[in-house]
């Protein structure tokens, strides 16, 4: 290194989150990197002429946060689609307006998309249904997405542009709901049943996902959040082309693992066979895991249970009381060694108690059969897993990634609608995970399911709050044994998040040789009241020593 450093941060409380879990006082930063760590007096010699020198007056500095599962690319592309969610909408009625309003707007015949429907959460407690939307937009195809991702409702016009009709047989491991007389009331579970919708809606162009992406990276900076697993990169040549550019010309600061959306017929990198696998690329964009689905969301009745859904009352529920699985067990198995053996990361959604136990036998099936070390296979979101699931992923090496914010944001109907109190007091298990042995990491899924919570829905703070005090909306503490401490928290959203991508040597903890991604807090989340974490302000937020945000 130089005989001076390029930034000195120096009178904090620098929480390093090094093995030892020690505080410092000051770091400086050298060509993008963490020269030193230490006490005031003794970085004092590496401030020179040029060297940028922040004074904190006993402000916090943790490792920049990473968040190993969000959807950072749809962020920005789904800001310009009909807002349809909860609260901002309180009744069906508050979402036809909304898509009346863009009807008026947009060329008669094109695309009315909108994102956020959480049925369960408006007054009526369901979906606009396909004959609402006709009527509110009777010259457009409309498609609005729910919260989860998971489901969606179209209109007739959605319906007749993609062939599906009131004949059309239910799809393995998706449903067409319909009403008492067999007729398509517009909704469709899971992506088998909206796949012939989702094949034919407009793609975004390159530059649209460009700026999708550096528009999140705004709002991600300013959450204290340095690096991304996005976990929807679509199988395009061009989201990869788009994220590279982004970072080329500058504008996104982020640093980026994409993970391939492993679809069937739409594993781009593995059909093709490139020769790439999980970590090629650089430390500012990287392929990431191939992404596959194994099971649905809860909040639309989609998630494998070993036992019923509480609330049975509804034709997709009545044709699938324990959920659904996405692939048969066979399929899966096929997709997992075939990623596996060509030597990806698999990252499996799976959530309820069965969809994680037919994704750890995928996962160890394909290790017994292709042996290699050290995959780091990974359960996302692992919501109902059981005990027995954690020794496995324990053995299996396999990391489970929670999503805390669910603790908070669905909780309440977990008990009441979907699963019930036992079930509910069990999700989330992140303290016995990390008594387990499995490592644990914790994530946003923003904008999917959380967009708009509380600000826009990928505070890792918030995480840690969700994560510390299992408190739901309501007030309710939801098996407190889960609870984990604040710096258990930090630990989920810095190094052991840097540990599911492989770069645990590279980044997530404040240690000399690593990448100088560094936030400032106003006061440290381990020390004040667990119920005041969510206020803890991000005031500034350093990627490669650059400050790329500042309160
Ligand atoms: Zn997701």
């Amino acid at each position: 290194m130089g005989l001076y450093a390029d930034l000195v941060i120096t009178g904090g409380r620098v929480v390093t989150v090094n093995p030892r879990d020690e505080v410092a006082e000051a770091v400086a930063v050298w060509g993008g990197r963490i020269a030193a760590v230490g006490a005031a007096r003794d970085l004092a010699g590496l401030i020179g002429p040029r060297t940028e020198v922040l004074r904190l007056r006993g402000e916090t500095v943790l490792p920049g946060f990473i968040d190993p599962h969000n959807h950072f690319m749809l962020y920005g592309l789904w800001l310009d689609g009909v807002n349809c969610k909860s609260p901002l909408n309180r009744t069906v009625d508050d979402i036809l307006g909304r898509v009346r309003e863009k009807a008026a707007s947009t060329p008669s015949g094109s695309w009315i998309v909108g994102f956020g429907v959480e049925d369960s959460g408006l007054e009526e407690r369901r979906f606009p249904t396909r004959d609402e939307l006709d009527r509110a937009a009777p010259g457009h195809p409309v498609y609005l997405k729910h919260r989860s991702g998971h489901a969606a409702v179209a209109n007739s016009l959605a319906l007749d542009a993609a062939g599906i009709t009131d004949q059309t047989p239910q799809p393995p491991g998706g449903h067409m709901d319909r009403d008492a007389t067999g007729r398509l009331t517009g909704v469709l579970r899971e992506k088998s049943a909206a796949a012939p919708i989702e094949k034919i809606l407009p793609v975004p162009t390159r530059d649209r996902m460009k700026e999708g992406v550096i528009t999140a990276g705004r709002l991600y900076a300013s959450a204290g959040i340095t690096s991304v697993h996005d976990a929807g990169a679509e199988a395009r040549p061009d989201t990869y082309r788009a994220y590279h550019e982004a970072v080329a010309e500058g504008r996104l600061h982020q640093r980026v693992y994409a993970m391939i959306w492993g679809w069937p017929g739409n594993h781009l990198y593995l059909e093709k066979d490139l020769g790439l696998r999980t970590g090629f690329g650089d430390e500012r964009l990287r392929l990431g895991a191939v992404k596959l689905f194994v099971d649905g969301s809860i909040q639309v009745f989609t998630c494998a249970f070993y036992d019923p859904y509480i609330t049975l009352d509804t034709d997709s529920t009545r044709a699938n009381p324990r959920g659904v699985l996405q692939l048969t067990p066979n399929e899966l198995n096929d997709l997992v060694v075939e990623a596996h053996a060509k030597g990806f990361q698999v990252a499996l959604h799976a959530q309820g108690d069965y969809g994680i136990d037919v994704a750890l036998d995928a996962i160890q099936y394909a290790m017994w059969k292709a042996p290699r070390p050290d995959p780091r296979h990974r359960i996302e979101h692992c919501q109902c897993v059981t005990p027995e699931g954690l020794r496995r992923m324990r053995r299996l090496g396999v990391i489970g990634s929670f999503y805390p914010h669910h603790s908070w944001y669905w909780a309440d109907r977990h008990i009441s609608t979907f699963i019930g109190e036992e079930r509910a007091s069990r999700m989330n298990p992140m303290k016995s995970a990390m008594r387990a042995g499995v490592v644990t990491v914790a994530h946003s899924d923003a904008p999917i399911a959380a967009i708009g919570d509380p600000v826009f829905g990928a505070e890792p703070l918030f995480g840690i709050w969700c994560a510390v005090n299992r408190t739901t909306r309501a007030g309710k503490v939801i098996g407190p044994e889960e609870r984990i401490t604040p710096m258990e928290g930090i630990r989920a959203f810095t190094i052991n998040a840097a540990y599911a991508s492989f770069e645990e040597r590279l980044k997530g903890s404040i240690e000399p040789g690593k990448l100088a991604d560094l936030i400032v807090l106003d006061r440290d989340p381990c020390a004040v009241d667990p119920w005041e974490i969510r206020d803890v302000q991000v005031l500034r937020t350093i990627i490669g020593g650059r400050t790329v945000f500042a309160r």
